[in-house]
């Protein structure tokens, strides 16, 4: 525990070993543990527009925006409004209802290649049932992905993952089969010769590749001029499907998600975070024909219990209607704002950075040169994160707590927390300039 910890998080420190008792880890997703930065998670009490209350009673920005969903802020009136209203209508009836037909509509209206949509409860089970999808409709096994990029914890793509995989150093999983892995091909992100080398030697067996539209879980890594492009192209020359996975992305970066910045057309696509408001709800969906291959419509199975529950839909559904050009104006201005806080604070103590975007996503790499891939990315003076992050956390910014997360801005956040951010920004440049390699 730091100083600025044993005086801020007691009540914390004290839930976080209740936690441990019943819990693995303490915590029910990995990153939430800060076993890459040390020190007590916050638990949080309340969250209200940019800010959010730990049980200590402190106040922060939050720059996590529960990893993504909360574009609005928490607690915004409008999707209150709409989940109390559902919920009193009742929790689950196991029956199709009308709000899930308005938010696959509200999806296929912002997502052009999007024709169809099946909703699920998390952005795993949309990756999941994705390649399950991709794998049916071209009767091939090999699914190709990219190393640092995260696609939920699905036995096959947790190979090279970002996300709390990176953050955790961990190569792959125990558990997931040599079967599963051998079905998975690993390439470094934006490298296109590597790509055209795994197609020519494996070309007839590739069902498809899925790519994070913009890599988000390695920090931000937005694809290379023509990256996309090129894995579409690739894609179809051999007969395999591109799936986007814009469950980071989705609804984020733009009102279309990624697919509004570079037009490139996935053939499925995965959905999640913004899309379900802050509750469970997720979505693959894409071209007619392929999606047709989906039961009952076809024969490749998928299902679930509370798929489209009227309360995560309800959110979801609220949370999009109130995203409007506003929202991504706000969204793209707050994140260039605090990448420029970042770059100044950095570069007056000296420490060799580079901030980077994948539109909105923002993240801080300590290296010299640009990140483009994963081995840029792990290549990076990551040991100089920890000192950074607690300086924050103790003048009340909540960033990720990893190095290779991105920061998510909300359209709440007003000049009243960016004063909060340029505060804290200088002690914190100058807990990572004095940082040593050794230290955690
Ligand atoms: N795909 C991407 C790009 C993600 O960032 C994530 C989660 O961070 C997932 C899939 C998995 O989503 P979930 O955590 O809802 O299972």
């Amino acid at each position: 525990m730091t100083d600025g910890d044993a005086q801020q998080a007691a009540r914390s420190a004290e839930l976080f070993e209740r936690a441990r008792a019943v819990t693995p880890g303490g915590v029910n997703s990995p990153v939430r543990a800060f076993q890459a930065v040390g020190g007590t998670p916050r638990f949080m009490v309340r969250g209200e527009g940019p800010r959010l209350t730990d049980a200590d009673g402190t106040e922060y920005v939050d720059l996590v925006g529960s990893w993504g969903p909360m574009i609005l802020g928490h607690a915004h009136p409008a999707v209150v409004d709409a989940v109390r209203a559902a919920a009193i209508s009742g929790l689950s009836f196991g029956t199709p209802t009308e709000g899930e037909i308005a938010l696959a509509e509200e999806i296929i209206g912002r997502v052009a290649p999007v024709s169809q949509v099946r909703l699920v409860n998390s952005g795993t089970e949309a990756t999941m049932s994705a390649i399950r999808l991709a794998r049916g409709f071209t009767g091939r096994s090999v699914i190709v992905k990219f190393a640092g990029c995260y696609h939920g914890h699905v036995d096959a793509l947790l190979a090279d993952a970002g996300s709390g995989v990176a953050t955790l150093g961990l190569p792959t999983s125990p558990g997931v089969t040599g079967a599963q892995a051998h079905d998975t091909i690993v390439l470094p992100y934006n490298d296109v010769d590597a790509l055209k080398a795994a197609f020519a030697e494996h070309g007839e067996r590739i069902a498809a590749v899925i790519t994070e539209a913009a890599a988000g879980n390695m920090g931000a890594v937005a694809p290379v001029d023509g990256f996309n492009a090129t894995l579409r192209d690739t894609c179809h020359e051999h007969g395999a499907l591109l799936i986007m996975d814009e469950v980071m992305t989705g609804f984020r970066t733009s009102a279309a998600g990624w697919f509004g910045l570079d037009a490139v057309a996935g053939d499925l696509y995965t959905f999640g975070k913004v899309m379900s408001g802050g509750l469970p709800a997720a979505a693959f969906g894409g071209r007619a024909d392929v999606m047709a291959a989906l039961a009952p419509a076809g024969p490749v199975y998928q299902a679930g219990t509370l798929s489209g529950n009227p309360v995560a839909v309800a959110a979801g559904l609220a949370s999009l209607r109130n995203a409007g050009p506003e929202v991504y104006r706000a969204l793209d201005a707050n994140a260039a704002r605090l990448g420029t806080l970042i770059t100044e604070a950095l570069t007056t103590e000296s420490v060799p950075h580079r901030v980077q975007f994948a539109g909105n996503l923002v993240s801080v790499f300590f290296s010299e040169s640009p990140v483009i891939d994963y081995a840029g990315a792990k290549a990076a003076d990551t040991w100089r994160f920890p000192p950074f992050f607690h300086a924050l956390l103790e003048r009340g910014v909540y960033p990720p707590p990893s190095a290779f997360e991105v920061w998510f801005v909300n359209a709440a956040m007003t000049d009243a927390e960016f004063e909060v951010i340029a505060d804290a920004l200088p002690h914190a440049a100058r807990a990572a300039a004095s940082a040593k390699e050794s230290a955690r």
